[in-house]
């Protein structure tokens, strides 16, 4: 791919790597690339983060025709580049943009677009431990018409961010509250897809998981609000009775990086993985007569996140004493070794950045 370099003449002052928080300083490049209906990718090119120009008619602000990605570039001790499985994030665009009716593209391409901004901006990767280069690549309709029809006309954009430790405080257990009357996805909708619309849908639930004291939602099926799903932006695992129990991947729960690798691990330290339907009732169960060993939510942003307490309706049970449980910091440490170089990458999940 051909990709134009647009520089900048001011580079932005770097933030300090001990207090980057999540998205809040951007770099001072992006990739940006169109699609246009009979031309197809086009002007692939590297230029100054900045606003961009979109019509008040744009179909993405009406109709939310849009996906992103997320993923992330870490530096390992001895100064060398890695992302992590970046053509399992290709894959899943491929897809989240066929079920939106957008174009698709070979994984090369998304692949070769993120390499080179990383590579402009190499010099944004914080060295500071658990400290990462966040990148946000996505999608959307730039046509401009308010008809409700496929758009004719697109932009590819990758944006990025050093990110902090999610946890600045260490991993601590958060408290999640099972949501009871709302929903996030059904069969046929686009709960596997990662698109805006899906997001917008669920800020609601995390709106009153909030006013209840709780940071994070836990989604039921959307039919009979009985099985467990997945929490906001994380997929969620739960060891009951020595086995692994997660939802599985049939429409409605997105098929997570960090779900796929952490079921790998789990497989080859030879536990069970049950992915299955467990009902809501059953977990609460398991809570109570103290056979839910550990719970935890994995994702690209957080790795994997240790879940304290469950919140049901009028019930709520505790987690391994509000503590992290031996094996979600075994994985955590395991997973995030092989991330930041400091493990024997065996699966071959890292692709050095030259
Ligand atoms: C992105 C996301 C995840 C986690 O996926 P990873 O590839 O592991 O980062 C889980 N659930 C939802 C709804 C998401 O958007």
């Amino acid at each position: 791919m051909d990709i134009k370099f647009v520089k900048r003449d001011v580079l932005k002052e770097k933030p300090d790597q001990k207090n980057l928080g999540f998205g809040k300083y951007m770099t001072d490049y992006m990739f940006v690339m169109d699609w246009d209906q009979g031309i197809g990718w086009h002007d692939a090119r590297i230029e100054p983060y900045g606003p961009i120009e979109i019509n008040p008619s744009c179909v993405t602000l009406h109709y939310a025709q849009e996906t992103f990605e997320g993923l992330k570039a870490y530096r390992t001790k001895d100064g060398r580049i890695l992302l992590f499985r970046p053509e399992m994030n290709a894959k899943r665009m491929i897809t989240s943009n066929e079920r939106l009716c957008m174009p698709g593209f070979p994984e090369d391409m998304f692949v070769e677009a993120i390499e080179e901004l990383v590579k402009v901006e190499k010099d944004w990767i914080p060295s500071e431990p658990e400290t990462s280069l966040y990148i946000r690549p996505f999608v959307f309709a730039t046509e401009a018409s308010l008809g409700v029809h496929q758009a004719i006309s697109y932009k590819f954009m990758v944006i990025c961010c050093p990110v902090g430790a999610y946890y600045p405080e260490g991993i601590n257990p958060v408290k999640i509250l099972v949501e009871d009357e709302l929903v996030r996805a059904v069969q046929g909708g686009t709960g596997f897809t990662k698109c805006g619309g899906n997001y917008a849908a669920s800020i609601l639930g995390q709106v009153r998981a909030e006013a209840k004291g709780c940071t994070q939602v836990l989604w039921l099926d959307g039919v009979n609000r009985k099985y467990v799903e997945e929490v906001g932006t994380m997929n969620i695992m739960f060891k009951i009775n020595g086995e692994i129990y997660t939802a599985p991947i049939e429409g409605t729960v997105l098929p997570g990086v960090t779900r796929d690798s952490i079921i790998h691990i789990l497989k080859d330290w030879g536990y069970k993985v049950n992915e299955t339907h467990l009902s809501v009732d059953d977990l609460m169960k398991a809570g109570h007569d103290g056979t839910l060993e550990e719970s935890f939510g994995t994702g690209t942003a957080a790795v994997i996140s240790p879940v304290g307490e469950f919140v049901y309706k009028d019930d709520s049970v505790v987690v391994n004493d509000f503590k992290i449980g031996e094996l979600t910091q075994r994985l955590y440490d395991y997973l995030t070794g092989i991330q930041w170089g400091n493990e024997e990458d065996k699966y071959g999940w890292t692709r050095e950045v030259l």
